[in-house]
């Protein structure tokens, strides 16, 4: 069930580390992201497209919608017109597609890069080592339609702080050699997307500039 308190309070604990909070929305009805739309709430995060485009057409097109599963290439062109964020870039060839899809849509589309650091081999995205070759060799650059705002990750799935620690670390030491490699010259390089429900005070202490929240405030899914 949706919980308008517990929104509130992460919303204003997000604020006070300067950080923006996506509310994940995936698996939850309609009606109940209309109610934080009441609230003032913009930012909302899915992970399926079809469920993305279902919902695009039903609410208001002042949603910023983000996009945070994994997205299949040719899947592209069905949310390229309205996405406001995609979290989840985890190759140069998702990253082409999204560009040459953008480019025919005469947009630009801001994108994060997800890196793995998570213990699970399932979960997906560039390894850091690997992302931070792809910078050296300038595989980023020549992308014309897409924004590379930064990264996205996601932890192990545990409560055991130290691996999560670890693991934010990891992530935020990613983020700044970007940043603060004035070869990879990249001025909208800011967000590190990480935290969710069970670690996003943490995620915060540990740099985090947008969480993505979706079962604390809409209660746990099916
Ligand atoms: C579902 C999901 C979330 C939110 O998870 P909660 O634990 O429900 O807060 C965050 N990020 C991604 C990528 C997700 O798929």
């Amino acid at each position: 069930m949706l919980n308008k308190e517990i929104f509130k309070e992460i919303t204003s604990i997000a604020s006070e580390s300067n950080a923006s909070l996506i509310a994940v929305s995936k698996r939850k009805p309609v009606e109940d992201i209309a109610e934080l739309i009441d609230l003032g709430h913009l930012d909302f995060g899915e992970n399926y497209v079809q469920e993305l485009v279902k919902k695009h057409k039903e609410l208001p097109n002042t949603i910023r919608w983000h996009f945070i599963g994994h997205l299949q290439r040719n899947k592209v062109k069905e949310i390229i017109s309205f996405v406001h964020m995609i979290h989840s870039v985890d190759s140069l060839r998702l990253l082409k597609e999204i560009d040459n899809r953008a480019a025919k849509e005469g947009r630009i589309v801001d994108v994060l890069l997800q890196v793995h650091v998570a213990q699970e081999e399932s979960k997906f995205g560039f390894n850091p080592q690997d992302l931070l070759s792809l910078f050296e060799n300038k595989s980023f650059e020549g992308f014309e339609f897409v924004r590379i705002c930064g990264i996205m990750g996601m932890c192990t799935y545990t409560s055991d702080k130290q691996v999560l620690q670890g693991e934010f670390e990891q992530l935020k030491s990613v983020f700044n050699e970007v940043k603060n490699n004035p070869e990879y010259n990249n001025n909208a390089w800011k967000e590190l997307s990480m935290g969710m429900s069970g670690d996003y005070s943490l995620a915060l202490a540990h740099g985090s500039t947008m969480i993505r929240v979706g079962s604390l405030i809409f209660g746990a899914r099916d």
